[in-house]
Formats: structure tokens, C-alpha cells, sequence
């Protein structure tokens, strides 16, 4: 990709993704295989005024080096340096940018239940610092291509081809390939957020999806919680910030433990490096009862062993059947780009900040509105050409929000 344009990406990650402001630090998570990017990303984010630079480099084949030898009480581990490293992002808040790069690898060498038994110990340790700064910091996630996603995608080209071909998809998909991607950002944000406002007008509390494919379900709303799409702004410090490029989402959390039906998944999921394949869940007093999959299905078995309260959802998606991400026809195996291909859920974790009046409520008024908790939070995809989604307000006044797959309102 000529170097013009992946500046320009590098500048958008960091002037609209995180928005960087003088003096404040950041840090970066990447694969080794794409330091040439990183490089890129590293100058811009100091150009902008950042105080000091980190990065975490990743590498999946050491990674399974680490869950293949490593002793389960090892792995459990959480050695103090972790912990310190969490301290510091407490105490300096620095911005946070995550480049996705990742294909999930099915050659893996290792038993999975490792890779649970690892992360869980980490997502519990780091709790207590993560629910101080998890709102109060910008972080943004992008895609980069590393040679091996590229190729999982366009096998037929030679590696380089393939690398050039993401690229593009990538740019297209984030609307940094043609034009001013800085403006192209703020009309796309716009719109985004009309739609948000026009769903929080409506104060919903009931949403039923319907499509021929067999999706029949009900999810009920608080009135109390926001919808909301596009940037979002970092408690206290009130930054703006774009915490996904790309993104074409309006969404909300729904009450946890309230829905009802099945709901039949239109993409493959990639959890935990297992690739889930046509999958059904079914949920029956607001829990998942039953998930019925071509492949993958104990990928989920081993997510509720992690969390029971993963079996609850936490985030409602609404995304146009028509949009950069899903007219491309790529899956790109990564649930950046899918999740924002179409209409979504997620099992697990809510977003505590959609709650109206949330940055002056104690603990207590905010558990009473009902979200979930849960360490854990994945995305499965829902939409399709032919989803209606009916909206009913406490009156259960009927409002058409999706119809064929696309806006209604
Ligand atoms: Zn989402």
C-alpha cells in the first residue's frame, strides 16, 4: 500500500480513533508481523504530542509455545510486574490502541481449556484496576493485515497480493481509501448518532426480531439505558474518542436475564481460536439454554465454565444489511470488521455507561438497573438481507426500527 495512505490511516487512528492530546501516553498492542505499521503508527502518535510510546508486540507462535509448556498453576500465575503495569494505567490513563491482525489459528498445539485457564486469572486480577480506568480512557481498535490473515482470505495471490488486497479491504471498510478520511468520519459519525438519538426518543423496552431463516426472539429494554453509535466520550476528561475503526453500529445493552427465542447466527464466530460454524442459540429465561452448532459448539461450553453470567447478554447491535463491510462479501474473520458487517448481540458484559445519570450513581443504583457483569463479552452476528426488528415502547406502542435488513426509522 503506498505510503501516502497508511500515514493517513496511522493519523486517523490516532486524531480520531484514540485522539491523542499533548502529553498524554499511550500504548499499543500489535503483532511482530506488522512493526512496519507500528513504526508508522509510533512517529504519528509522537507528532500528535505523546509523552512516551509503549507497545506490547504479540506472536501467536510463542503464544502457543507458552500454553503448550506452561503448567496450569503457571499460567494462573499473575506475577507482580502485571499488576504494576496495571497500577500505571490507573495512575497515567494513557490511550490504548489495539491492532487487530489475528486470524484464528486451527493448527493450534496446545489444549484450549489452557488459554481459559490463563485469561480468566487475568481478567479477574485486573478487574478491580480495569473498572477504575475503563471509561475514563480513549482506546481505539483497527485492523492491520498480517500476511497469514491476508492469506486465509485471499489464498489464490502470492503473499505480497494478498497483503496489498487486505489493505484496500481494510481502508474501504474503515472509509479511509478515497477522499478525506478526517471528514469522511465526521459525516459517517453523524449519521450514526441520528440514528442513536432517534431510538432514545422512542424509549423502547421491548425489541422483537423476526427472519426467514428461523430468528424468533424477544430481548427486553430499560428505559434507563441509552442507545448509542459512533465516538464516545471518556468520563470526566469528556475526550471524544471513536473506540472502532471501523464501525457502523448503534447499539445498547439490554436487561440481563430478560429475553426469550432463538436466534440463528449469519456469520462464523472466532472464540477463543476455535472458528464456531453455523450456530443457533436459544435462550430460554433470558439465559442460553441450548446452542446447536456445525463446528465448534464447546468453544461456548468452555465460555460459561469461565462465567456462568457469560450466558446472559449484554449488548443489542443494530447495523444496515447494506454498508462498506458487508457489500465488500468478505468475512474477514475478525469480529471488528464482522460484528460491523451486521446486526449483532453479545453474550456477557454491558456497557454500564449507556445508563442515563451513570457518572453520578453509587454501585448500588447502577446494579439496579439490571445489566450484566461478566468478564467476559463476545459478539455473534444476526443480521440478515431480511430481518425485521419491531420496536414497543411501555405503552407497547409498535415502531418498525429494521425492515429488510435495513433502517426503517
Ligand atoms: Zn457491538
Amino acid at each position: 500500500m503506498e505510503k501516502e495512505k497508511l500515514v493517513n490511516y496511522a493519523k486517523l487512528i490516532v486524531k480520531t480513533g484514540v485522539n491523542l492530546k499533548p502529553n498524554q501516553d499511550a500504548l499499543i498492542v500489535g503483532s511482530v508481523e506488522i512493526y512496519e505499521f507500528i513504526r508508522i503508527l509510533v512517529k504519528e502518535l509522537y507528532e500528535a504530542g505523546a509523552r512516551k510510546v509503549f507497545i506490547d508486540y504479540t506472536d501467536d507462535d510463542i503464544s502457543n509455545f507458552h500454553y503448550q509448556y506452561q503448567k496450569d498453576e503457571a499460567l494462573k500465575k499473575v506475577e507482580n510486574f502485571e499488576l504494576a503495569k496495571q497500577q500505571y494505567i490507573v495512575d497515567n490513563l494513557p490511550c490504548r490502541i489495539y491492532l487487530d491482525s489475528e486470524v484464528p489459528d486451527e493448527n493450534i498445539s496446545f489444549d484450549i481449556k489452557k488459554l481459559g485457564v490463563y485469561s480468566k486469572a487475568r481478567k479477574e486480577a485486573f478487574k478491580k484496576y480495569r473498572d477504575i480506568y475503563e471509561y475514563k480512557i480513549q482506546w481505539c481498535i483497527a485492523g492491520v493485515p498480517s500476511k497469514k490473515w491476508a492469506k486465509k482470505l485471499f489464498p489464490a495471490l502470492n503473499d505480497e497480493q494478498a497483503v496489498e488486497k487486505l489493505w484496500e479491504e481494510i481502508l474501504k471498510a474503515s472509509r479511509c481509501f478515497d477522499g478525506d478520511p478526517f471528514k469522511n468520519w465526521e459525516l459517517h459519525d453523524k449519521n450514526l448518532v441520528k440514528h442513536a438519538d432517534f431510538l432514545n426518543k422512542l424509549n423502547l423496552t421491548r425489541l422483537e426480531y423476526k427472519s426467514k431463516n428461523g430468528t424468533d426472539f424477544k430481548v427486553w429494554l430499560s428505559k434507563n439505558v441509552n442507545w448509542e453509535a459512533g465516538g464516545e466520550y471518556t468520563q470526566d476528561t469528556k475526550i471524544y474518542f471513536q473506540p472502532n475503526i471501523p464501525t457502523e453500529e448503534v447499539f445498547t445493552s439490554p436487561i440481563a436475564g430478560k429475553c426469550e427465542g432463538v436466534v440463528v447466527a449469519t456469520k462464523p464466530l472466532s472464540l477463543n481460536n476455535t472458528l464456531v460454524e453455523n450456530f443457533k442459540v436459544y435462550f430460554k429465561d433470558g439465559k442460553v439454554d441450548k446452542i446447536e452448532a456445525e463446528k465448534g459448539e464447546e468453544a461456548f461450553e468452555e465460555l460459561f465454565k469461565s462465567d456462568e453470567r457469560s450466558r446472559m447478554l449484554g449488548e443489542c447491535a443494530l447495523v444496515p444489511f447494506s454498508n462498506p463491510i458487508n457489500n465488500s462479501g468478505i468475512l474477514f474473520f475478525s469480529t471488528l470488521f464482522d460484528e460491523n458487517a451486521c446486526c449483532h448481540l453479545a453474550l456477557g458484559d454491558a456497557f454500564k455507561n449507556l445508563i442515563k445519570g451513570y457518572e453520578t450513581m453509587s454501585k448500588e443504583e447502577i446494579d439496579s438497573v439490571g445489566l450484566n457483569n461478566s468478564i467476559n463479552h463476545v459478539d455473534f452476528m444476526i443480521g440478515s438481507k431480511d430481518l425485521t426488528i419491531k420496536g414497543y415502547d411501555e405503552e407497547n406502542n409498535e415502531y418498525l426500527i429494521f425492515n429488510n435488513g435495513e433502517w426503517a426509522i
